[in-house]
């Protein structure tokens, strides 16, 4: 087979963006087909996930809450302090890791079925305007039409809906950074009263519909960190949504191809090397379906581009033209650009299998530390620079600090208890009560009986109680003189 010409003349240039740096209104035709309605049903489960959890409650706390002006998260009605920070710089390392290795094994799937991006631009505010102004080129025709009582009719009601969505969704996203108690408080109490609130709200609602009625594609292509580092994660083993050039090229129109065909019947009668130039055409009858559908504007066919956010729309258009001339389905599938050349559709090779593997274990760990993390934490150190002191003939003392973090809503009394035969604890002043989310520190003594102690180091653990409930257990040691 003769090898492709790859002129590399699309790099060259931005679909959305004409030579003179103008931008391109991508108009796309509505897609349809099976990926298509896989993910409408995705769409409507993340969008129900995503509307429906602010309203969620755990022992009366957020679900989930992401409080960073006052550094407050909860997961899954956990409290997590910024105490926590270990868990959560060991779940954001993970995060990055399991974006990397699910990148160069999946390549951009997150960006076509969860990024909340493509959800909305395509699911949402899409479906609307095609509902309102119908297919792509009924958009384009809008767009070129003088303006009449009907375009002002369809533009003002289209835009009115897309900025009630961002209001909408300006105050989900509210809801999860401040709580959705706390929006209902801004939204329902006059202005004047919460005045920084309501700005907020305004700033967020329109920045959404700025980025969905204006930006749109250009976040993906030219704002979104992920989208630019696709070129350094993906290799030629990444599953993409790629083009099977070996079977679609040459491309040509199928008239051109029953024409060949005629012309190759009549060359059976015509010098061998005539019948040589006529070389069958590839799959691909070039009807730039997959062109028109795609809201990126790329042409897939010309290779994997920075600008695919993996919509699935292509394959779904190829997919319709194939059933309709009788060949096969995927001509554009997900596929690695190394499965395309060999020809063997393995998705699940060793090395994906690897790293999915080393994915789970990441994730295993991480919910195994979040859910084995305590309410209650206590950390207890001997003070620092402090030997043992002598109380008496028979006891001798070590100074101790103590931190207890109260990570619950509520608050409870503190005592300590020490395990260990022959000593006692002897706190500087009352233990206070813990408070909800807090913080309390003091110090205490330690008084052993010098007669059991082990030597210059004796390991000693402290039970803390609450109303004679045990809820942590802490190994300190206890110096003395070396016997
Ligand atoms: S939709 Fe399929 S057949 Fe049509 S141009 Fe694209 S790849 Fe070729
Ligand atoms: S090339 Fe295909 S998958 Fe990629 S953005 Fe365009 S339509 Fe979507």
């Amino acid at each position: 087979m003769k090898p492709i010409q790859d002129s590399e003349a699309y790099r060259d240039k931005i679909a959305t963006v004409d030579e003179t740096g103008k931008r391109l209104w991508i108009f796309p035709k509505k897609p349809k087909g099976r990926y298509y309605n896989v993910r409408t049903i995705v769409s409507i489960v993340l969008l129900a996930f995503l509307f429906i959890t602010p309203f969620i409650k755990v022992n009366g706390e957020p679900f989930l809450l992401f409080n960073i002006l006052e550094r407050k998260f909860i997961l899954f009605g956990l409290l997590f302090m910024p105490q926590d920070f270990h868990l959560f710089v060991l779940a954001m390392l993970t995060l990055i890791v399991f974006i990397i290795l699910f990148t160069v094994v999946y390549g951009r799937l997150f960006c076509g079925w969860i990024c909340p991006q493509t959800i909305f631009m395509e699911m949402v505010f899409r479906k609307i305007e095609y509902w309102i102004e119908g297919d792509g080129n009924a958009q384009k025709r809008l767009n070129k039409a003088p303006w009449t009582t009907d375009k002002i009719i369809k533009k003002v009601s289209k835009q009115a809906i897309f900025f009630a969505i961002a209001v909408l969704i300006s105050n989900t996203f509210l809801a999860y950074i401040i709580g959705i108690d706390e929006v209902k408080r801004i939204a329902t109490e006059p202005v004047s009263q919460n005045w920084q609130g309501f700005i907020a709200m305004i700033l967020f609602s329109g920045a959404f519909y700025f980025v969905f009625s204006y930006m749109r594609e250009q976040v993906c292509i030219a704002v979104c960190p992920y989208g630019r580092l696709q070129g350094v994660m993906l290799d030629k083993n990444s599953i993409v949504i790629a083009y099977d050039h070996i079977r679609g090229e040459p491309r040509g129109k199928i008239r051109k191809q029953k024409n060949k065909k005629t012309s190759t019947a009549k060359a059976a009668t015509t010098p061998e090397s005539a019948v040589d130039m006529l070389p069958p055409l590839g799959d691909c009858i070039d009807c730039k379906l997959c062109v028109q559908v795609c809201p990126t504007g790329i042409d897939i066919r010309d290779g994997t581009q920075l600008e695919c956010v993996n919509c699935t729309a292509c394959i779904d258009a190829c997919d319709e033209v194939m059933d309709k001339i009788d060949r096969p389905r995927g001509l554009i599938r997900y596929d690695s650009f190394a499965g395309i050349e060999t020809g063997k559709k393995k998705l699940f090779t060793p090395r994906v299998i690897g790293y999915t593997i080393v994915l789970g274990v990441l994730l295993i760990v991480n919910a195994f530390l979040l859910t084995s993390r305590t309410n209650v934490e206590v950390l207890i150190l001997r003070t620092p620079g402090m030997l043992y002191q002598e109380v008496d003939d028979t006891y001798l003392s070590n100074l101790y600090n103590y931190q207890i973090i109260n990570k619950t809503k509520d608050e409870f009394p503190i005592e300590l208890r020490l395990v260990e035969e022959g000593g006692r604890i002897r706190t500087v002043g009352e233990i206070p009560n813990t408070k909800a989310a807090d913080v309390i520190e003091g110090a205490f003594f330690i008084e052993m009986d010098r007669n059991v102690l082990e030597g210059r180091k004796t390991r000693l653990t402290i039970e803390v109680y609450s109303e004679d409930k045990l809820i942590n257990r802490v190994k300190t040691n206890f110096l003395g003189p070396v016997k």
